[in-house]
């Protein structure tokens, strides 16, 4: 055998046993594997999780926790149990170590951050924004962002079963926090999706649609097989790709008798039609794929739609090597069969500092993971580039590792940019996290920035 720097090794999927959490000593598998049993006992709040996890979880931590909650969160709490299982899956809260187990936990890193996690010195780039992707701008009508000349994203509802620290479309998805208000539609649902059908039909340069939100799992299941069933009845669209994080997040809803025969129902129709349905999840770290979660995987392919793809986002401290980006692929596509598609740099919103990794970091996990996978399951890391779109990490123009910025160009136009001559020949800048900058580019912009404060801004 030759050693390699990454050694390839197949792992039997394990579902962590939830009845080592107090709270759940005494939950049947049954209810374990009930989509509305997950739905009532989601974690969303501090008290929750101490009922769950006992006096096994430290004070000190709940106390960081807490604060994070007042001062820094921009997403509110909302955990499934199944998410909560994966942290820490082979120790329970009374071990010796749990706590720091947990401190140091992937997925508790995302989804239950806490405020010494943060950057103290730059808990935010000054550049980051609510919407740092300026989606709402390119509203086509509410909700529909048309920013790629074939292909639109369509924001059916702003809730999902569970939240993500970093979410990117923080500025509209889950409830306020202290520190962030949310963008709330203006338009009754019904209205929008009609306004988007709408759009759609009169756009026939338009051929692909993501479906997301939010979660499309959040969707009464009737509303969304509505809204999919108008989409196949659009002559132009041909690809349409279904977003639910829920897939791995709460494998029991897409599990349900109801979905199951919703799927096959738009699986059949899309093959009528020979249109493409693909679902999109969200996986960041390889002990989030459960056989529960394979189970729901399959479940979909059972149905006759064209794929699942993971679309992961590269976040530090829960998947920045290339050994965990590699277990997490080869979790996903030998033993879920769901296919490693993306992995976005994490955007740049308030808050996601210690999250965010420079592109030179990116550039080199990409090099990394090169030759393992088989070329079509090899993810790529995107940086979406506000105005721009996604970009290989490797197509950036012009880099000034000094200060952190990076310059990209496009070669199409957003929707807002019909009557721009420079859209296409202009450089877009993107900007690596400044703590990892050199001394000298830290000054740059500690002088730049000496009055301004970190846009954490408050919005009713
Ligand atoms: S599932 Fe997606 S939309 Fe929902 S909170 Fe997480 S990142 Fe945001």
């Amino acid at each position: 055998m030759i050693d390699q720097p990454y050694a390839y090794q197949r792992r039997e999927l394990t579902e962590p046993d939830w009845r080592r959490f107090p709270g759940w000593a005494d939950v049947t598998v049954a209810q374990w594997e009930s989509a509305q049993w997950q739905r009532a006992h989601c974690v969303k709040n501090l008290r929750q999780l101490r009922q769950v996890a006992g006096p096994g979880l430290s004070e000190a931590f709940c106390a960081d926790l807490e604060r994070d909650q007042r001062e820094r969160a921009t997403m509110s709490m909302l955990v499934p149990p199944q998410m909560v299982n994966t942290m820490v899956p082979t120790a329970a809260p009374g071990e010796p170590g749990f706590t720091d187990a947990f401190y140091a936990d992937p997925v508790r890193r995302y989804m239950i951050p806490v405020f010494s996690d943060r950057r103290a010195d730059w808990p935010s780039h000054p550049y980051a924004a609510r919407d740092s992707l300026h989606e709402a701008e390119m509203w086509a009508v509410e909700g529909l962002t048309h920013r790629y000349p074939t292909k639109v994203l369509a924001e059916l509802l702003p809730t999902c079963p569970q939240y993500c620290g970093h979410c990117t479309r923080m500025d509209l998805v889950g409830n306020p926090t202290p520190t962030i208000g949310k963008h709330k539609f203006g338009q009754g649902r019904d209205d929008r999706l009609a306004a988007m059908i709408a759009y759609l039909k009169a756009t026939p340069g338009v051929r692909d649609v993501v479906v997301s939100g939010g979660d499309v799992a959040n969707l009464p299941w009737p509303r969304l097989e509505a809204f999919v069933t108008d989409l196949l009845d659009v002559e132009n669209i041909r690809d349409i790709r279904l977003a639910t994080k829920a897939l791995m997040g709460m494998p029991q809803h897409w599990l349900g008798d109801e979905v199951r025969a919703g799927m096959e129902r738009l699986g059949a129709r899309a093959r009528e039609r020979g249109v493409s349905i693909a679902i999109h999840t969200h996986v960041n770290a390889a002990q989030s794929v459960t056989p529960l979660v394979a189970r729901a995987a399959q479940a979909m392919l059972d149905t006759g739609i064209r794929d699942v793809r993971n679309q992961g986002v590269l976040l530090r401290g829960v998947n920045d090597s290339a050994e965990a980006l590699l277990d997490l692929s080869f979790a996903l596509l030998d033993e879920a069969k769901i296919m490693p598609y993306y992995l976005y740099m994490c955007d740049m919103i308030p808050g996601s500092e210690h999250w965010r990794l420079s592109l030179a970091e990116a550039q080199h996990l990409q090099h990394a993971i090169m030759g393992y996978l088989p070329g079509f399951a090899t993810p790529r890391i995107v940086c979406d580039v506000p105005y721009v779109g996604k970009r290989w990490v490797h197509q950036v123009s012009r880099y000034d590792t000094d200060r952190g910025i990076s310059y990209w160009t496009k070669n199409y136009r957003t929707g807002i940019e019909a009557g721009d001559e420079l859209a296409l020949s202009r450089e877009y800048p993107y900007y690596d996290p400044i703590y990892l900058l050199p001394s000298h580019g830290q000054r740059w912009w500690r002088d730049r920035d000496r009055d301004r404060a970190p846009e954490l801004t408050l919005v009713p």
